[in-house]
């Protein structure tokens, strides 16, 4: 590492051809094999198959190691320039790339994603790294601010204060089942870790391990040519009996000091609790579920009842709907536009054919849900049969294929208000229409809506009476609010916001997307009269002069 601004990323590595060994990556090399890891493999979705790597979940002393290790490279490394940094994730997206060919089919076989789905992902999480990297060459992210000090004010004098944001340690990653890249390995937490000048640890998701392992073996590669310490990164194989309890272990280190949580509302509230109640509670930044609703005004559905009933179809069916983003609800007023809109979005889910769910487990999860809502009083099945639904999630086994065909469920304003539980996220191709009796109805519901990451408003210039009140409401329930758009597509930028009020996030004040994320990993630390050989670079700047002062002690501040 140098202290000049490095432009080049470290030259690729002259290895053609990347597969999964099955090892953890314990600081940037691949454990070695023990006789006490408990031992699992992935399966195809698709077919049910077991998949040919046997991989080892990694054992309590490796998880003990990495976490140890990571503790010493944060103190090697955290002073680290951030041009230094911005080389390594430029270096790690630029590989990524490099491997794509290697990375696609075996994400396509773990998850039953199609590959073109894939690709694009792959690009996301290319370009949050090299976002990442701009932003951090710029540092004002650090968001430093300087009071100048005045040894001559009276009473007392004022002290000069320096605060700027500073690394916060050690990071623990637990990515999603359905984005094998964009909130896995080297996805969004990571990333903005690794920007922030935290190492990261990552527990890998037994859904894609090979996948991950993969994106591990670029990043250890990558982490090791940029010059940083090997505790850097490292990356743990869970699964089987040890699926859960790697994940406790890592959380409750205590060189591991926050963690990023992509995942289920069950998962990440388990965890949450876990991480607080540590003898040092540290923090986890959970990023849940969502029923992300859609709210269709009368004039916006009249202006073209097809079009909205087209979009909504590919959102709630898309990749059988394992998406965080997809809408779960959809609130119309009565009527023959409503009428029009409901016939075509049948018809367009009836045209979806079956797609694979990402794992046996998750399908499972996903019709028991079913299940629960096909017999809730005023609930009725528009699309898929409530007869193949009932007892179905007793009949889900591993080996054989995940595959769904989406649902639509309908039922009316006054239902939804009495069954809290159909606010709840639906993980799958399903949705439910809510048919209200007038646009006020539609307000009411929203009223009562929980956190969401994000939400649609369909709406002309008929609504904007309705639409002032509902987007105020809808304000304080969701991350993000889309106008006559879907929510599914998640754009990455400065002002992103991914995230929102519990149950989507349990820290509704930031986002998991976007640069935003990095100051997840920060703390705000004032430096006063410091020393300016003392100081952050980022903060010595101003007014050395000043600062020499305070070593023979002419502007110390007197009592307070
Ligand atoms: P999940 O089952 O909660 O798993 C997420 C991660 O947490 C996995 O690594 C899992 O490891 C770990 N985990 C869960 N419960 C745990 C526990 N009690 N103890 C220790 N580790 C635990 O979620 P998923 O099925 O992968 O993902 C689907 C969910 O993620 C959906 O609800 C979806 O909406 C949500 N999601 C949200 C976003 C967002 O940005 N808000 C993005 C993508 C997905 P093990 O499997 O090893 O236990």
């Amino acid at each position: 590492m140098s202290n000049q601004p490095a432009v080049e990323s470290p030259a690729k590595p002259a290895q053609t051809r990347l597969v999964p060994m099955g090892r953890s990556i314990i600081a940037c090399d691949p454990a070695p094999p023990d006789n006490a890891s408990m031992i699992f493999a992935a399966r195809n979705p698709a077919t049910g198959t077991v998949l040919p790597t046997r991989f080892q979940a990694a054992t309590r002393a490796q998880v003990n190691d990495a976490a140890n290790l990571a503790w010493k490279a944060f103190h090697a490394a955290r002073a680290t320039p951030d041009a230094d940094r911005a080389v390594l994730l430029r270096t790690i997206a630029d590989r990524i790339k490099t491997f794509r060919d290697d990375l696609i089919p075996i994400a396509h076989l773990e998850t039953g994603l199609p590959k073109d789905r894939l690709r694009a992902e792959l690009e996301r999480t290319t370009g949050t790294l090299e976002l990442f990297a701009d932003v951090i060459e710029d540092g004002s992210w650090r968001r430093p601010a300087i009071d100048t000090g005045d040894p001559t004010r009276k009473p007392i004098p004022k002290p000069t204060l320096r605060k700027m944001l500073l690394p916060l340690g050690p990071i623990a990653v637990f990515g999603a089942s359905n984005f094998p890249f964009s909130y896995s390995t080297m996805g969004t937490d990571s990333a903005s870790a690794l920007a922030a000048g935290c190492p990261v640890i990552v527990k890998g998701h037994p859904l894609h391990p090979g996948t991950g392992e993969i994106v591990a073996q670029v990043v250890a590669g990558a982490v090791r040519d940029a010059g940083f310490p090997d505790g850097w990164f490292s990356f743990l194989h869970a699964g089987d009996e040890r699926e859960h309890s790697i994940g406790t272990e890592l959380l409750g280190h205590p060189c591991v000091r926050a963690a990023g949580f992509t995942g289920s509302l069950q998962g990440g509230t388990t965890l949450a609790k876990f991480a607080a109640n540590r003898p040092d509670p540290i923090p986890l930044f959970a990023e849940m579920g969502s029923t992300n609703p859609a709210f269709i005004l009368p004039g916006g559905l009249g202006r073209e009842p097809v079009g909205i009933a087209q979009h909504l179809a590919r959102a709630i069916s898309q990749f059988a709907g394992q998406q965080c983003t997809r809408p779960g609800l959809i609130y119309v007023v009565k009527g023959a536009h409503a009428a029009a809109f409901i016939e075509r979005l049948i018809l367009e889910l009836r045209g979806v054919a079956p797609m694979p769910m990402l794992g046996a487990k998750i399908r499972k999860r996903y019709l028991e849900r079913l299940e629960l809502l096909i017999d809730l009083p005023g609930v009725r099945t528009a699309v898929g049969d409530a007869g193949s639904i009932r007892g179905s999630s007793d009949r889900v086994a591993e080996d054989r294929p995940t595959l769904e065909s989406p649902v639509l469920l309908r039922t009316d304003a006054n239902t939804f208000l009495a069954h809290p539980t159909l606010q709840d996220e639906i993980f799958g191709p399903a949705s439910i229409i809510v048919e209200c009796e007038s646009a006020g109805e539609i307000i009411e519901c929203a009223g009562l809506i929980q956190g969401t990451i994000s939400t649609s408003v369909f709406l002309s210039s008929e609504d904007l009476a309705a639409a002032e009140e509902l987007v105020d409401i809808l304000t304080q329930r969701a991350g993000r609010i889309v106008f006559n758009g879907v929510t599914t597509g998640v754009e990455v930028g400065c002002a992103t916001v991914h995230g929102g009020p519990y149950p989507a996030s349990n820290r509704p004040e930031t986002t998991s997307v976007g640069p935003g994320a990095l100051e997840r990993w920060c703390r705000p630390v004032t430096f006063q009269n410091a020393p300016g050989n003392l100081l952050p670079p980022e903060l010595a700047d101003a007014n050395p002069g000043d600062l020499l002062r305070t070593i023979d002690g002419s502007a110390r501040t007197g009592p307070i």
